[in-house]
This record gives C-alpha cells, structure tokens and sequence, in this order.
C-alpha cells in the first residue's frame, strides 16, 4: 500500500479504529481488542491508557479518566458538566479559566490533553497492526458537537501527531459506510445511542452522491445513562432496606459497575440477579449485601423516559427535514447502546420497519470514516503509488545496464587475445562503480576458500534458482493519474520493455557463466601444479566477483520491475476506486446575539455545508466605537438561551450616530462543521481589529502542555482572521 489513511470512531467509553484495505473497509485488532477504551489512568505516577487504563477502574476508580467525551468543549459551569460531576469518580475541577480541569494521580489535565493520549494510543496501535507509520486520519465526532466540541478534538488529534483529513458526524459515517457498500438509491435513518450520546441523522443517497437531509440529538443522552437510571433504583432499595443512604463511594461505584453489567447482560437474556456483598458496614458492625433480580421489564420501565427522549428527537429530526417517517428505506443502529432489545423494538416500531441488523454498530462509524478518508485520497494514493513505480522501473533499468556492461566485459575473457591486466581493471572500475551505485547489501563478495570455478557455478545456479519470475502487467485501467510517460514512452510500456531485457540478460548470463565456469575448470586441470601467479589470482577474484554481482544485478532488475508492476496495479485499483461526494448538514442553527437578546440566526439548522452567511447589523448608540459581537448555536430564539460559542469586539467603528454604521457579520463553516465568524464596519474603510476571545480558553489552557506551540498559533490564526477594512 502506497497510502492509508485511519478511520478513527473516538467513543465515549471505547474507541475504534479501520483503514481501506482492498476497497474494503477493516477494523484493526482482533476480538476484544478491536475496540479501544478511551481511558486514561495514573499510576506510580505513570500514564497507562487503553486497555491498561481499564483495567485500573475497578481498583482505582479515583486516578482513572473515562467518558473525557462529554466533557470535552464544555466550560465548567455548563449543564454538562455539572451533571457529570455528580457521578464523576475522578474530580473535575474549574481551571482558572472556567475550562474544565481534571485532578488524576497528583496531575491537572485537561479533557484534550486525555483526548490526545488516547488518540495517540489508537495511532500508535494502528501503525503496530499496519506494520508502517500512518498519521493520517478522518476522525468522527457526534452530530450535535459544538463548534468548540469540533475545535477541540480537532486540537487533541493534532497533539497525537494525527493529520485529520476530516471531521466526518459519526451517524454521517454510519450511514456512508453503509451505502458505500450498498450502492443503490435509498433514504437511510441512522439511530445512534452510544455510550454518552444519541444522534438521529436522515441521509438520502443517490449513486455515489450522499447527502445529509437532516440531523438531531442530544451530547448528554446515552448508555450511561440507562446505567445511571438503574443504579439510581438500586441506590434506593438499599436505602429502603437498611434505612440510610449508601455514602460510601467505592460502594456508589460498584452499584454503577453493577448496573451497567446487569443492563448489557438483559440484552441477552429476560432476567439477571444482582448480588453486592460488603457494600457498606452498617451501624452494629454488619454487612450490608444488597441482593436484587433485574428484568428486562424492569430496565424497559426505569428506562422508558430515555428512551422516549430518543423518539422524540427522531420525531423532531424527520419534521424539520420536511420527511415522513415511509420515505425512510432502511434503518440503521449505531452504538453499544442500540444493542438493547427495546431500544431495538423502539426504534422499529416508531420507523414501522425493522432496524438493519447486518452492520456491527459498534464497528461502522470507524468504517465509513475510514471508507471516506480512502475516498478522499485515493487519487493521491494512485498518483504515489505510480511514484513508486517509476522509481522502482528506474532501479530496475539501471541495474540491467550495468549488468549489461558487466557480461560484455566478462564475454571478453574468452577472447584469447584480451589483455588480462586490462580486463581486470575494467572489471574492478565495474564493480567500484556498481559498490557506488547498487550498494553491497545483496553482494556476496567472493570467499577466498572457495575456488574461482565454484564461485562463478553459483553465480549461475543463482541465476537460475534466486531470480524469481517477473510480474507482468496486465491492463490497467483507464485514469488520468495513470497516465505517466518516462522519457519517450508511458510507463507500462517502458516496464516491459525492461523485463524484456533482463529476461535477455538472464538466458545470456546463464550461458556466458557456464562456459566460463567449464573454461576455468579446464584451466585448473591444465596447471597439475599450485603456480598461479597473484597477478591471476587477483584476476580471478575480479572474475569472480563479477559473476556474483552480474547475478545480483539481474535478480534485482527483475525485483524492481515486479515491484513497478505491483506499484502500478495498486494505483490501477486506487483510481478505480469508487468517489464519492458527501455533503453534510449543519447540527444547529448558528448566529448571534442582537438587541434585546434576541438570537440572529446566520446559518439555520440542517443547512448544507460548508456554507457561509453574511448579514449587516448596526449600532444603537450615538458614537459606539465598538460592539461586542456574541455567537450563539441553538433552536431558542433568546440568545442568551442557546449555547455561547464565542465572542468578539470589533474596534474601531468610524463614529456616527446610532444605527448608522453597517457592521456586516460573515460566518462560514467548513467541511468539518468548524465555524469562522468575521465582522467588519462597512463604511469606515480602515483596517479593523478584531479581538478573539476564546470562551473555554482551549488553546490556552492546553497550549505547551503536550502539543508543539506552532500548532496553537495556527489555531490562532486560522480561525478567526483579522479583517482587512474595505
Ligand atoms: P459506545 O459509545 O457506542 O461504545 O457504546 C457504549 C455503551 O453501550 C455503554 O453504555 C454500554 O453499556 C452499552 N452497551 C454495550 N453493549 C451493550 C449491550 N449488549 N446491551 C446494552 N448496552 C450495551
């Protein structure tokens, strides 16, 4: 392979990761490793992470980082994180910027800094199983992620050293992964509850043309908190049989762990038991054992508001796509979560059609972005990949025209009339040059206990034994990245042409080496005597080495014009790969805050990206030299209720009474749903400044800690830039 790039699906609790092999997509690792925990912990003062990390949860529950996902992006006082801190075994503290902190083993980290540790894991697992470095990726994130949610794990892949090619929506990847390989006409729902998320995406596709329709979710729904709905029920049965709360935390914990066990062990069977000896000692010295059996119709009603919150959102997701719930073709699940037969009959029941059940939710997010990132590139790929070719044909022909050189000088050794001396040191020039040039690697020089006769006899029988047989070239397919002509001719004819030669040189070689192998013999026999002189000994070595590098020379002529030939099918392949486009929406309405609090939307929910949107808005008092302008993401048309993504102030406004000015704002957003908002005074003409502030203080609080500064500046720049006055 000439190229790979990673399709990595960064989960809540666990990660996975594929690349394109083949056309096809693959998940790295085997069983239980094809998926990785996305876990940090701290012990004896080291970082474990993946599996490792897990593993230290149950007896160290306190150093050990998990579910970083519904934190990351997030401020401090955001609903999110208030509600995580409750469940929280791991304390999560505000940094002095209001940005999320979390205190493990004695260190402060933040939830990029654990992103970026587990993404490197990934990366460092998959150039493992790939056997060569690969730094390219498409990275998914959920739906709903906000602009800073994007940004951030953005930041965290670039700290792992990872080039994301894309941010790809995870329901997004679902359904590509499942098109890609279905390639027909068709509308998809994708109903995606992972471990800290659901995401309701709508996505019609036509040929190789994938469009997104519509999108919905929520960032603070999913599996933990089925988890949550059941430990909350054991919590207070314990209370009602031993008449106090459970305080103790490694107790809280285990009913947690056991909830969790319990709900995915329903999906297999109607009822499991619960049984927790030694969950607390109660006042007379006894232990408290909390016993219960659990049935599948017991976490259907513990769960039932989760669940209906999840239909509601499908509910919300086909109405503002203008769908009803027949023009869906086919449903798909994604995410552990979906694995709970209710969730199944739920979802089936509201879509009135059964739920596709041939893709592996837990494995099709990292499929399609890996599918798509093989989409992005393949061009690429084919293009290195006929690098390589060229390359390798360039070896191939060098090396059969010193080789060529070589047997002619070796042919001359049978003249009677050669002058020995020269011949010699044209020999040795000869392979000076080809020490200079072929490198000794694959040279055996001649042994000196080892006759002359012999060493050109195995010279011959290397040529004919060691030298495989050439690939040959089949026709390639037609593709304008294929076409590639070196000197006179295209690079698929040049190549035969040099397998014809080598091929050539092989049967010559052959011959001219027995005969001179029969020659020396016969010389031997002649003097009955030892009485060679240095001056033939030293002859003979030149001859000798000659043979060997004559047949090293050829197998590596025939190796590199194989290796052409394999170069230039894998490029055949990659050009006919399937290209797709892939257009996605955006998750949430996205504008600003005017007078009154009123929430300007700039680019409405679901709308087609990348996009951008331009709007002029004004002063309201006499002489305001500056506005501040506030960005906001959200369906409530109070600004202040939707979520802040950032603010600015734009300086320096030409001074006039109030709503003269015209201060046009222009948001754009990009393939990766990352959003650039600028502003400018359109009748100053000066050049104006725009202040940054960053609300979670991202690059800040993260800036040395782990990453490369050079990365944090561009952040800084690309972004937001300074806008030029008009
Ligand atoms: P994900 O983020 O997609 O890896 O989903 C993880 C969530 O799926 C966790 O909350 C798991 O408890 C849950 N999960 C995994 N397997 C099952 C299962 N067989 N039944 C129910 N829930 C499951």
């Amino acid at each position: 392979m000439s190229g790979r790039v990673l399709g990595i699906d960064l989960g809540t609790v666990n990660s996975c990761v594929a690349i394109v092999e083949d056309g096809k997509a693959v998940v790295l690792g085997e069983g239980q490793d094809r998926t990785i925990p996305s876990c940090l912990a701290i012990k004896d003062g080291k970082e474990l992470v993946g599996q490792a990390a897990r593993r230290q949860l149950v007896t160290d529950p306190r150093n050990t980082v998990t579910a970083v996902k519904r934190l990351i992006g997030h401020s401090f006082d955001s609903q999110e994180v208030q509600s995580a801190l409750a469940r929280s075994p791991y304390p999560i503290v505000p940094s002095p910027l209001g940005t999320v902190m979390l205190e493990v083993g004695g260190r402060e980290l933040t939830p990029v800094q654990v992103s970026a540790r587990v993404l490197q894991e990934i990366l460092d697992r998959a150039t493992e199983l790939i056997g060569e470095p690969v730094t390219t990726a498409v990275i998914s994130v959920p739906a709903h992620f906000t602009d800073v949610q994007r940004k951030a794990t953005k930041l965290a892949a670039e700290y792992a050293g990872i080039e994301v090619l894309r941010l790809i929506n995870e329901p997004t990847a679902a359904a590509f992964a499942y098109g890609y390989r279905k390639a027909e006409n068709f509308t998809l729902a994708v109903y995606d509850l992972g471990g800290g998320t659901f995401d309701v995406t709508v996505m019609r596709a036509i040929g190789d043309s994938f469009e997104v329709i519509g999108t919905d979710g929520d960032s603070f729904l999913g599996g933990e908190d089925f988890d949550h709905a059941v430990a909350e029920w054991l919590l207070a049965e314990f209370e009602t049989e031993f008449g106090a709360p459970l305080e103790d935390e490694a107790g809280k914990l285990r009913i947690r762990e056991a909830a969790e066990k319990a709900k995915i062990e329903l999906s297999a069977v109607e009822e499991t038991s619960i049984d927790l000896p030694y969950l607390a000692t109660l006042g007379g010295g006894e232990n408290a054992q909390l016993t219960r059996t659990v049935t599948r119709e017991k976490l259907t009603e513990l769960t039932r508001g989760l669940m209906q919150k999840t239909l509601d959102l499908c509910t919300r997701c086909l109405a503002d796509a203008s769908l009803d719930k027949d023009d869906i073709d086919e449903v798909l699940l994604v995410g552990g979560q979906s694995r709970m037969p209710v969730v199944r009959y739920a979802v089936r029941d509201f879509f009135g059609k059964e739920p596709r059940r041939d893709i592996n939710p837990d494995e099709v997010v990292a499929m399609g972005a890996a599918l798509y990132g093989y989409s992005l590139c393949a061009d690429q790929f084919a293009e290195t990949a006929m690098d390589q070719a060229e390359d390798a044909y360039e070896v191939a022909l060098k090396d059969a025209e010193i080789a060529r050189k070589l047997l002619d000088e070796i042919k001359l050794r049978k003249e009677d009339n050669t002058d020995r001396a020269e011949l010699k040191s044209r020999l040795n020039s000869l392979l000076e040059q080809t020490e200079d040039e072929v490198g000794p690697p694959t040279l055996r020089e001649p042994r000196p206990e080892q006759s002359l006769v012999e060493d050109v006899r195995q010279s011959t029988e290397r040529l004919q034994a060691e030298i495989s047989p050439m690939d040959s070239l089949e026709d390639l397919p037609a593709a304008p990245v294929l076409e590639r002509q070196v000197g006179e001719q295209d690079l698929g004819s040049a190549v035969k042409d040099v397998q014809a030669q080598v091929q050539g040189l092989q049967s010559e070689a052959r011959e001219v080496l027995e005969a001179l192998a029969d020659e020396l013999a016969a010389e031997e026999d002649e003097s009955t005597q030892d009485t060679a002189s240095t001056d033939s000994d030293s002859e003979g070595q030149a001859i000798g080495a000659a043979a060997e590098r004559l047949s090293a020379l050829i197998g590596n002529a025939a190796e590199a014009s194989s290796e052409a030939v394999g170069n230039m099918r894998e490029a055949g392949e990659h050009a006919q790969a399937r290209k797709v486009t892939l257009a996605d929406v955006t998750s949430h309405a996205l504008g600003i805050a005017a007078a009154e609090d009123l929430f300007m939307s700039l680019i409405a929910q679901n709308t087609k990206i990348p996009a951008e949107s331009r709007r002029v808005f004004t002063t309201n008092q006499d002489g305001q030299s500056e506005v501040n302008i506030r960005i906001f993401q959200g369906r409530e048309s109070k600004a202040t209720e939707n979520q802040l993504l950032g603010d600015f102030v734009l300086e320096g406004i030409a001074t006039a009474a109030r709503m003269e000015p015209k201060i046009e704002v222009a948001f754009a957003i990009d393939e990766n749903g990352i959003l650039s908002v600028k502003a400018r005074d359109k009748r100053s003409g000066i050049a104006q400044q725009i202040r940054i502030e960053d609300p979670l203080g991202l690059q800040a609080n993260d800036a040395g800690v782990t990453g490369p500064e050079s990365m944090i500046e561009e952040e800084d720049d690309g972004d937001f830039e300074a806008v030029d006055g008009v």
